[in-house]
């Protein structure tokens, strides 16, 4: 059976930074294998477009550029927010703006993006809410374990039963 639209696919990958050599990002060899059902928008679209056609058993190897993956790093979404704005109860306390921390911020249609303090002034902290995978090309390797054609509960739910 070749991998197609709605068909689970469970796989064993390792996901590393730019190429073979990059930083180990994850991997599931040495825990549970990642199910899924192919084609219905789980997964990254240039992820299944090169798993098309595979077979139980079969080795990959790919990447996938930056653009197609968590998309390009985006200055603009990087923002200056004043320190006061980080007051709980009229006091910004220390461990609130601390370097690293994650801070989650609401827009008006009630949207919240996830970002990362990357640098603290005595007026403002500034905050990057791109995708900690933003501007990095990914590099998948790994091996098809078991097909399946999904049930209809499955394709139902969106979601893999066990
Ligand atoms: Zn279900």
């Amino acid at each position: 059976m070749a991998i197609q639209k709605n068909h689970v696919v469970e796989l064993h990958y390792k996901l590393q930074e730019e190429n073979a050599e990059g930083e180990l990002v994850e991997s599931t060899f040495e825990s549970e294998p990642l199910k899924f059902i192919f084609g219905i928008g789980q997964m990254i679209p240039a992820f299944e477009e090169n798993l098309e056609e595979k077979s139980e058993g079969d080795d990959f190897s790919f990447s996938i550029v930056a653009e197609d993956a968590y998309g390009l790093y985006d200055e603009r979404a990087v923002a200056n927010i004043p320190v006061g704005d980080f007051a709980v109860d009229g006091e910004v306390k220390p461990e609130s703006i601390e370097l690293g921390r994650q801070v989650g911020l609401q827009d008006q249609q009630g949207n919240t993006y996830q970002g990362i303090i990357t640098e603290v002034g005595d007026e403002n902290v500034r905050v990057d809410f791109n995708h900690p995978m933003a501007g990095v090309d990914l590099f998948f390797t790994g091996k098809i374990l078991t097909i399946r054609e999904a049930t209809p509960s499955e394709l139902d739910h969106g979601h893999v039963h066990e």
